[in-house]
């Protein structure tokens, strides 16, 4: 069959509403040209994130019901750790409430002052947690990464050249451990291939350093490693995955993305030691070791979704579906930073909008009007997330797992060719009201 359709039906639906372009002008000048301003409700098509907005199952719904809420040894933790021991391999197993609190865990313990983490690039939180430890994040990611249109299979390797230089520039006392990220969000969603993870775990292991994964889309990464690394294609997802996690020391995952809930995460540990000072790091800000900060339901919906995210038909409309969007966009003229990734869309805003200068926000400019248009909701990556920093000017467009059909997605390809047609017309916008930190969350424009 060449059509891959969603493998799911639908027993439980939730209206979205209809809005006139007056409506959504009125809502966008109200929120001052800022999506995040924007309440959700005024959204039609919501391609914010891909993080926590999935939809459960209705096992994951059962397991909600089924949660033991006691305040220690929970048969629901007891499920949630077995689980993540027979997926990764990994002895212990500390919920967390999400990714950031495995993150502030772990730099807590092994960052500070002086010390320099390598990562192939750094997702924000993690970038954050690090600095605010004291110590500094550095990107290594392949030179191919950067560049939107090179089409090389693993965009997200993290270049082991480079890594070795950072060892002998830096020193190996001042690298507490190495990162990769699977799949490299912050570099458009790129995975990392089995081969580059054994390359790292090389140079960590002549260092005698921990290699940690952050791991959040572990699962989108392994259907990657089994469609394009040679050799991996007999393979089941689930030996891959196992492979990845058995290659690593520990791993900080957000459950919100493969983990197929709405709130949740997992620090992974396998010294003792380490284990013992983020367990008591886990009771000071999160909560008792088996729940860490969660519900007993909330664990058992984890336990379900990390079983169901490795089921290869899921994973396949999954990927083929993220990449449905990529290719006709692409067919319609409209760059976007290829090859398409696992769990997004990223539009070259740069391209899309040649009259405007990186000064007036082209990325911000498109985002407004993939709203105004079509009320969908998107995200500019590029000169307001980033400042003078950004490389690139990007809109992103993250799929929410299991939440949209592919009429959705056509609707969507559909507004942004209109859009397209019509881009000569975009105008500039000017930051009006410009907070000290973070200034894409709560910033206001005006049209220019
Ligand atoms: C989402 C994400 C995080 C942080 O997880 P939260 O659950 O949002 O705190 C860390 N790393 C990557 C790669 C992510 O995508």
């Amino acid at each position: 069959m060449k059509t891959i359709i969603e493998p799911f039906r639908i027993k439980v639906v939730e209206p979205i509403k209809m809005t006139t372009p007056q409506e959504r002008e009125e809502a966008l000048q109200k929120a001052g040209m800022n999506l995040f301003l924007v309440p959700a409700e005024e959204v039609l098509i919501d391609l914010l994130t891909d993080s926590g907005t999935g939809a459960m199952s209705s096992e994951q719904w059962a397991g909600i019901m089924r949660g033991d809420e006691s305040y220690a040894g929970a048969k629901s933790y007891f499920r949630f750790e077995e689980r993540l021991q027979e997926m990764t391999g990994f002895d212990h197993v500390l919920p967390t409430h999400q990714g950031r609190a495995s993150e502030r865990i772990l730099f807590e313990l092994v960052g500070g002052e002086g010390k320099v983490v390598p990562n192939n690039n750094h997702f924000d939180t993690t970038r954050a947690n690090i600095e605010h430890s004291g110590a500094s994040a550095v990107d290594l990611v392949v030179d191919e990464g950067k560049n939107p249109r090179d089409r090389s299979p693993f965009k997200g390797n993290l270049d082991v050249a480079k890594l070795e230089r950072l060892f002998s520039e830096v020193g190996p006392e001042r690298i507490p451990l190495v990162m990769i990220t699977i799949t490299n969000n912050s570099g458009g969603g790129q995975p990392v291939s089995l081969q580059n993870i054994r390359d790292v775990r090389e140079v960590c292991r002549k260092h005698n350093k921990p290699l940690f994964l952050d791991a959040c889309r572990f699962a989108e990464n392994a259907y990657f490693i089994k469609l394009r690394e040679p050799g991996q294609g007999d393979r089941s997802v689930a030996a891959i995955t196992r492979e990845m996690f058995g290659l690593a020391d520990g791993a900080t995952i957000s459950a919100k993305k493969d983990g197929m809930v709405n709130i949740g995460g997992v620090l992974l540990l396998r010294d003792e030691e380490l284990y013992r000072q983020a367990q008591n790091l886990l009771i000071l800000t999160e909560g008792f070791p088996t729940y860490g900060g969660l519900a007993g339901r909330d664990l058992e919906a984890m336990a379900q979704g990390f079983e169901e995210v490795l089921h290869e038909d899921y994973l396949a409309y999954r990927l083929r579906s993220t990449e449905y969007l990529g290719v006709r966009l692409l067919d319609m003229g409209v760059q976007i930073v290829e090859p398409p990734g696992g769990h997004a869309i990223y539009i070259d805003a740069k391209s899309f909008c040649a009259h405007l200068p990186p000064e007036q926000f082209p990325g911000q400019s498109l985002v407004c009007a993939l709203y105004r248009h079509g009320g969908i909701r998107s995200c500019e990556i590029g000169r307001v997330m980033f400042g003078e920093n950004a490389t690139m000017e990007l809109v992103r467009m993250a799929i929410p797992r299991r939440v949209y059909t592919q009429s959705h997605v056509d609707y969507v390809i559909e507004v942004i060719g209109e859009v397209y047609e019509r881009r000569q017309a975009l105008k500039g916008l000017r930051m009006v009201y410009e907070p000290p930190a973070l200034r894409h969350f709560t910033a206001t424009f005006e049209e220019v």
